[in-house]
């Protein structure tokens, strides 16, 4: 069988087991940090915290968990793989470039009729991460990961989605993409990538399920692409009661084949500083690794999608999305 790449090296697909297709370990910027982090980072104190909880997501049987950190959340893979040594679920990583507008002016002035006239260097290191790995530490990443969060994006973001489309041209390497919901950005990052020639079956539309537009839904899911049912616990942006209600609608309408799970969730994030713990206990107390084994899975019963339903969405859709395309390069 086919394998997919994680932080400890490549692991068989059939061994994923059930998986969460969105989950960050840490969104922590290296300058925010090195700077400002003395009052709430605590390097030890944190590695310690991720590796507990991980370990307490595989006892809940969630085996391996998709990690699309990179450039803009703060990817920084030697911390990941000491976390990963220390726990049995697979972390799966990810390259690319996370903006919403400006792009960072290390790629500014270089690629194509630029100043610094080279082929597009996004290109070049989301490929080098993939088939080679990321700087020194022989991680390989398995996917690419990019965000649309306005229907027409800016030059800078629609150069990024189509260096992120010819990265998965060249290594056939699935992409997931930050969507908008309430502005439907999944059927811009299609547009774009049917221009590109990108395999609609590799490609993930992240945070669809803030959407509980059925024929927004559909009208994706019918292009071949995977939904991401991926912000669990984040009811700020969709309340779970209908996050659940719209899975149930379109299990019922035979698209479980086209959706996957997850919570967008992470063990910290700096987006709050110090006041981490506390504003995320108060603001969004489900939003953590176990929510959807605890809660959601016994709702999504209760509501009429079955086991096998459920296991598809879990087990097969990712083992899908990560399997080589027919004549892809990887
Ligand atoms: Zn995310």
């Amino acid at each position: 069988m086919a394998v997919v790449e994680t932080v400890r090296g490549p692991v068989d697909l059939g061994s994923l087991g059930q998986t969460l297709m969105h989950e960050h370990v840490f969104v922590l910027s290296t300058e925010h940090m090195q700077n400002y982090g003395a009052d709430w980072w605590d390097e030890e104190f944190r590695v310690a915290d991720a590796i507990a909880k991980l370990n307490s997501l595989y006892a809940k049987g969630i085996h391996t968990i998709v990690d699309p950190t990179v450039w803009g959340l703060g990817r920084y893979i030697p911390r990941i793989q000491r976390i990963a040594a220390a726990t049995p679920v697979n972390i799966i990583v990810a390259t690319g470039l996370y903006v919403y507008e400006e792009l960072p002016q290390q790629f500014a002035y270089r690629g194509p009729g630029l100043l610094i006239d080279i082929p597009e260097p996004m290109v070049t290191d989301f490929s080098r991460d993939i088939t080679e790995g990321i700087a020194d530490t022989g991680v390989k990443a398995a996917f690419l990961k990019f965000a649309l969060e306005t229907p027409e994006p800016s030059p800078g973001v629609e150069r990024i989605a189509r260096a992120v489309a010819r990265t998965h041209v060249e290594t056939g390497a699935p992409i997931t993409v930050h969507t908008s919901g309430p502005h439907q950005t999944g059927r811009t990052a299609v547009r774009i990538f049917t221009e590109e020639g990108v395999d609609l079956s590799k490609v993930m539309i992240g945070h669809a399920g803030d959407s509980n537009d059925l024929d927004y839904l559909t009208e994706l899911a019918d292009q071949g692409v995977l939904l991401g049912m991926d912000r669990f616990g984040l009811d700020l942006f969709n309340p779970g009661t209908e996050r659940i209600k719209t899975i149930a609608s379109l299990t019922a309408r035979g698209y479980a084949a086209s959706m996957v799970l997850a919570h967008d969730a992470n063990c910290f994030i700096d987006y709050f500083g110090a006041a981490h713990d506390a504003a995320r206990a108060a603001a969004a107390p489900n939003w953590h690794y176990e929510h959807i084994s605890n809660d959601v899975l016994p709702a999504l019963l209760e509501a009429g999608v079955t086991q096998a339903q459920i296991d598809t969405m879990m087990v097969e859709n990712p083992v899908r999305y990560f399997t080589p395309a027919k004549g892809g390069a990887s």
